[in-house]
């Protein structure tokens, strides 16, 4: 398909996205402006990282607060089962802790991180790291780069640039100031 679709943020929103598409036959190009993709999941798996709670459904959607209402649709097609079921495909097996909490083997985000990376690049994702964002206009998206300002345009883009905490990880949140920018 000839669609340009960039996925703005190399988190695992971003990379959940570009696997999606890349099922769905699209090659997006998932751009970030770290150095290389995930560095706020690894640094997750440093104390084991949970990938979900294996709670009672209804139980485990009220979590979300007042999000659920909005987050409900997700939810019921993308399940904690189906989380597991995913990182099982991966090659991951998981377990369920004491606390309920749900962990690959080795609780070890690294090598999940390595192996999913591996299967988007060998499904035609494209990966642009050290671009960060800075805003668009006139349909014209624009980066910084150790290169200087580069510039694109797309036919769709997916901001996935995650929330503003641990910012020398590269979630810092200015993008939310950025968008406001552009749309006033
Ligand atoms: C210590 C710690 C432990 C944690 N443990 C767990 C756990 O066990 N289980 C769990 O589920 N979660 C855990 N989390 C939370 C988890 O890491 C986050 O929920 C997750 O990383 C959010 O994913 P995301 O893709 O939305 O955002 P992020 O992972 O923050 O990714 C956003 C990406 O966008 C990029 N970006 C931002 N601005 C720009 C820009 N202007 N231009 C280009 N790129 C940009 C960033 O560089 C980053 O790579 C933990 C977090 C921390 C800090």
């Amino acid at each position: 398909m000839s669609n340009k679709i960039a996925i703005i943020g190399a988190g695992p929103a971003g990379l959940m996205a570009a696997e999606i598409l890349s099922e769905a036959g699209y090659f997006p190009i998932v751009f970030d402006a770290m150095p290389s993709a995930g560095r706020k999941f690894l640094r997750a798996g440093r104390g084991g990282l949970n990938l979900t709670h294996a709670e009672e459904f209804t139980l485990f959607a009220s979590r979300y607060f007042e999000a659920q209402s909005f987050l409900q649709p997700a939810l019921d097609i993308f399940s904690p089962d189906d989380m597991q079921l995913w990182a099982k495909n991966l090659g991951f097996e998981t377990f369920v802790g004491s606390s309920g909490k749900v962990y690959p083997l080795d609780k070890k985000a690294g090598p999940l991180l390595r192996t999913w990376l591996r299967k988007l690049k060998n499904s035609g994702t494209e990966f642009k790291m050290k671009h960060k964002w800075l805003g668009f206009s006139n349909d014209i998206w624009q980066f910084e780069t150790p290169d200087g300002l580069c510039e694109y345009s797309f036919d769709r883009v997916i901001l996935a640039l995650g929330g503003a905490s641990w910012p020398q990880l590269g979630s810092t949140g200015t993008w939310v100031k950025d968008t406001k920018r552009e749309r006033s």
